[in-house]
C-alpha cells in the first residue's frame, strides 16, 4: 500500500531520489512468510521505512544529492542498516535531501527539489526534507534522517511530523557520510511518539565501528510512554520565546505550555545567556569540519571524475568545480579559511569556546529543569524559492535547532498546531541519554 501511495503522490512530492520497490517487496514477502509459519517478529518486522541519502547502503546508490556522488554504490551498509535488517524492517528508498546535508529546505539538493505535502508550493525544510516529506505523506510509514543543526527536527516541523535528534553518540555514524562529524546524529521520523519510540530501539547503542559512538544500556523506550508527566519541570529558556520568533508560531507554543501545565507538569522561565551565538559559532564550526571531510571527493577515490583534464591537480581542480554546488563551495571555502594558519586561533578556536558556554547554559539548566521546551523553528514552512537566493536568511531557519548539537545533548520536535494550515513543531530538549524523559513528555502531550 506503500509503493500505492507512493504511485499516487510522488509525481507531486519527489521525497525519493531512489526507489528500491523490488527488495523491498521481496523482503515484505519473507517476512509475511515467517509469520505465516508462526515465526516471533520483532515489532518493526514488514514495516516500510525511507532512509536519508546519505546513509551508506549496500549496492544501492547513495548520492548525497551531489553530482560528486552521483553514481557512488556503496560496498557496504551504515551500522543504521544493519540494524534495520536485524528489525526486519524493509527499505522503501532514499531520500532527497540538500547537497551533503548543507542547508534548510532540501532546495540545496543537485538533483531536484521536494515539496511540502501541506503546500507543494512550499518547502519540506531541510536538510532531511525527503524523509520527512515521505512520512507526512504516506509514503513511508518511518524514516532515517540526520542532525547536524536541525535538520530533523526542522523539517519534522514544517512537516508536521514527529522528528528526533539523539545524544551525541547515542547513534552510531558508521556509513553516515560525514558533514560536521562532532554534530552530526542519525534519528527516527515517524507519524506518532510511539512509532519514534520503537524506531530510536532498532537504532541506538554502542558500535566499536565509531570511535565517538558511546557504550551505553539502551533502554525500551516505549517504557517511558505513560502519559504521567506530573511534577516533571520544564524550563522555557526566554531567548526562544523573543525576538526572530514568529508571533504566530509563539502563540502556537504558550498554547502547548498550558496543556503541559493542565498535565501536572511544572513549567518556569529559564534562560541559556549564549543562545544568540549559537549560530556564528556553529557556521564556523561546521564548515571548519565540512572542509576537511569533503577533501576526499576528489575523482580519484569516489563518484564523478571531470573529463580532459590536463595533469592530476587540473584533475581535482576541475572534478571538485563541477562535482559541488554552490553551498557545498561556499562552505568549503569559509572553513578552509577558519582553519588557515593565521586565522585559526580567532575564528576556529573562539568557536570551540563559545560552543563550551553553551554547552555550559545546558548545563546550568539542567540542574533545575527535567527538559527544556520552545518553537523547534520560528517559522512555517516557507515558499519554494523565497531563500534561496539569500544564504544568511537560510541560516536563520536554524536558531532554535543549532544550539543543541553543539551542546550534544537529545531534542525532539512534535507537531504542536496550526498557522495558516501549516503545522508548527515544538522543541522538547533534555539531558545527555535523557530521551526517554522527552518521549515521556511527548507522548503524554500527543
Ligand atoms: N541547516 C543547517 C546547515 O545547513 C543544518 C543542516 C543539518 O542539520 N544537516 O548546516
Amino acid at each position: 500500500s506503500v509503493f500505492d501511495r507512493i504511485e499516487q503522490v510522488e509525481e507531486k512530492i519527489r521525497a525519493y531520489v531512489t526507489l528500491t520497490k523490488e527488495q523491498a517487496v521481496s523482503c515484505a514477502r519473507l517476512v509475511d512468510k515467517a509469520r505465516m509459519e508462526g515465526e516471533a517478529l520483532p515489532p518493526l518486522a514488514g514495516i516500510p521505512v525511507a532512509v536519508k541519502d546519505n546513509m551508506c547502503t549496500k549496492g544501492v546508490r547513495t548520492t548525497c544529492a551531489s553530482k560528486i556522488l552521483y553514481n557512488y554504490i556503496p560496498p557496504y551498509n551504515a551500522t543504521v542498516m544493519e540494524h534495520l535488517n536485524e528489525a526486519r524492517a524493509v527499505m522503501v528508498g532514499k531520500t532527497n535531501m540538500d547537497e551533503f546535508a548543507m542547508g534548510s529546505s532540501c532546495e540545496n539538493s543537485a538533483l531536484f527539489t521536494t515539496c511540502n505535502p501541506w503546500d507543494t508550493n512550499r518547502v519540506p525544510g531541510g536538510s532531511s526534507g525527503g524523509s520527512a516529506a515521505a512520512v507526512a505523506a504516506g509514503e513511508a510509514i518511518l524514516a532515517l534522517g540526520s542532525d547536524t543543526g536541525g535538520s530533523i527536527r526542522q523539517p519534522a516541523s514544517f512537516c508536521g511530523v514527529v522528528g528526533m535528534k539523539p545524544t551525541y553518540g547515542a547513534v552510531s555514524r558508521y556509513g553516515l557520510v560525514a558533514y560536521a562529524s562532532s554534530l552530526d546524529q542519525i534519528g527516527p521520523f515517524a507519524r506518532d511518539v510511539t512509532d519514534c519510540a520503537l524506531l530510536l530501539n532498532v537504532i541506538c547503542g554502542h558500535d566499536p565501528l565509531d570511535s565517538t559512538s558511546a557504550p551505553y544500556d539502551v533502554p525500551d523506550y516505549t517504557s517511558f510512554l505513560t502519559g504521567d508527566i506530573k511534577g516533571v519541570k520544564i524550563g522555557v529558556p526566554r531567548e526562544y520565546m523573543g525576538e526572530g520568533i514568529d508571533p504566530a508560531v509563539r502563540e502556537v507554543i504558550k498554547k502547548a505550555i498550558d496543556i503541559f501545565t493542565g498535565l501536572g507538569a511544572v513549567l518556569e522561565e529559564t534562560t541559556l545567556p549564549h543562545t544568540e551565538y549559537a549560530l556564528p559559532a556553529y557556521y564556523l564550526i561546521a564548515p571548519a569540519e565540512a572542509s576537511s571531510n569533503l577533501a576526499r571527493y576528489d575523482g580519484v577515490r569516489y563518484g564523478y571524475r571531470a573529463e580532459d583534464a590536463g595533469d592530476l591537480v587540473d584533475m581535482f581542480v576541475k572534478t571538485r568545480s563541477e562535482g559541488f554546488g554552490p553551498e557545498v563551495k561556499r562552505r568549503i571555502m569559509l572553513g578552509t579559511y577558519a582553519l588557515s594558519a593565521g586565522y585559526y586561533d580567532a575564528y576556529y578556536n573562539k568557536a570551540l569556546k563559545v560552543r563550551t558556554l553553551i554547552k555550559a547554559d545546558f548545563d546550568r539548566a539542567f540542574e533545575q529543569f527535567d527538559l527544556l521546551l520552545g518553537p523547534t523553528a520560528p517559522v512555517t514552512a516557507f515558499k519554494r524559492g523565497e531563500k534561496v537566493n539569500d544564504p544568511l536568511q537560510m541560516y536563520m531557519v536554524d536558531i532554535c535547532t543549532l544550539a543543541v548539537n553543539l551542546a550534544g545533548i537529545p531534542a525532539i520536535s512534535i507537531p504542536a498546531g496550526m498557522v495558516d494550515n501549516l503545522p508548527v513543531g515544538l522543541q522538547l530538549m533534555g539531558r545527555p541519554f535523557g530521551e526517554g524523559d522527552i518521549l515521556r513528555a511527548a507522548y503524554a502531550f500527543e
